[in-house]
């Protein structure tokens, strides 16, 4: 005798009950009611039980094939049913996943819009080396060693000698020394100091300007950042240039311009003033033309320069200048379609 009527008939019961997919189901079946299956050999096994418990035996197999049967057509109907349910809930009218497309970093956007206003008014783009001979940064910039001008930027020193460039001046110097005047360039890059605070990081981006030519005037120096700066911010923007110090140039500037949130009303970022210090600027210092061989009695030039992170800040109205470095996505993002 094949395995007991009633545990095979349990069995099936709780298989067919467990099944939960079209396919799962018809192995099932096959399993159960084949022309190999489980069932067919419980019926032929019948002919071999004594004559008097056949009858009995064969009409407790049909009744349990009958309902094996009618389970799996319950199971059918409800693997289609559950089916159906699982198809509507896709909503095929819902728009696609766009996928995440990048952007330029919101410095870098700034530095183009400043080189574009530059090169549009004739300036070519120059670059130079990041870790500079302390000549360059320095010594040629009318900073001879021991000058009380060195405190005023906190440098990082590789050897006595080779710096991390402080300041996009020594492009001015290395530009000089392989090119005759006129000329116009304009020079970007990353710059480093020792110095890290809410507006202050160990290395950040600025620009340099520098005009050399015979006839070149502090009036011109004027008429290029105002240029500058109507094209950067708005063409109602004024200027302000107050004296200052900077050895590589005399006389020397700071340039203010008005508040660009309060328009000169006075606010928190302006610290009530109006005005916002944005560029260092000046003539060229005769000392400077003499280091690089140029002819301090017919050239002259200006000079200026400014950090890129303060521009930006200003134009996307950024508060704290380490955002720009911590390189979260969710921060950056927000600049992705660019000004
Ligand atoms: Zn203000």
């Amino acid at each position: 005798m094949e395995t007991d009527i009633e545990t095979l008939y349990q069995e099936a019961l709780a298989a067919v009950s467990q099944a939960d997919d079209p396919e799962v189901l018809k192995n099932l079946s096959i399993q159960y009611l084949g022309r190999k299956g489980a069932m067919t050999r419980y019926l032929r096994s019948i002919s071999s039980l004594p004559t008097e418990q056949r009858p009995a035996a064969g009409q407790r197999a049909n009744e349990v094939k009958a309902r094996i049967e009618k389970a799996f057509e319950a199971a059918e109907r409800r693997i289609a049913a559950q089916q159906e349910t699982r198809e509507a809930c896709i909503d095929i009218s819902l728009p696609g996943r766009t996928p995440a497309i990048g952007g330029l970093h919101p410095l870098t956007q700034i530095m183009r819009i400043i080189c574009d206003i530059f090169t549009r008014m004739g300036f070519h783009v120059a670059e130079g080396p990041e870790v500079e001979l302390d000549h360059y940064n320095f010594e040629a910039l009318n900073i001879p060693k021991h000058h009380p001008a060195r405190d005023m930027q906190d440098t990082f020193y590789v050897s006595d000698d080779v710096v991390l460039r402080t300041h996009t001046s020594p492009i001015q110097v290395r530009y000089m020394e392989s090119h005759r005047p006129p000329l116009k360039i304009v020079a970007p890059g990353k710059v480093y100091r020792c110095d890290s605070d809410i507006t202050h990081t160990p290395m950040f981006h600025q620009i340099e300007g520098l005009v050399v030519g015979s006839d070149v005037a502090f009036s011109d120096l004027k008429g290029t950042l105002s240029a500058f700066v109507h094209q950067m911010f708005d063409s109602q923007t004024a200027l302000r240039f107050r004296p200052s110090f900077f050895p590589f140039t005399e006389p020397s500037a700071e340039v203010d311009i008005q508040c660009v949130m309060c328009r000169g009303k006075g606010c928190r970022v302006c610290s009530q003033t109006g005005w916002l210090e944005v560029l260092g600027a000046g003539m060229v210092h005769p000392a400077v033309f003499e280091n690089v061989g140029y002819d301090t009695g017919s050239l002259s030039g200006f000079a200026f320069g400014m950090g890129i992170e303060r521009i930006a800040m200003l134009k996307f109205g950024i508060d704290d200048i380490r955002k720009f470095f911590e390189n979260d996505v969710r921060f950056l993002g927000q600049f992705r379609a660019g000004l």
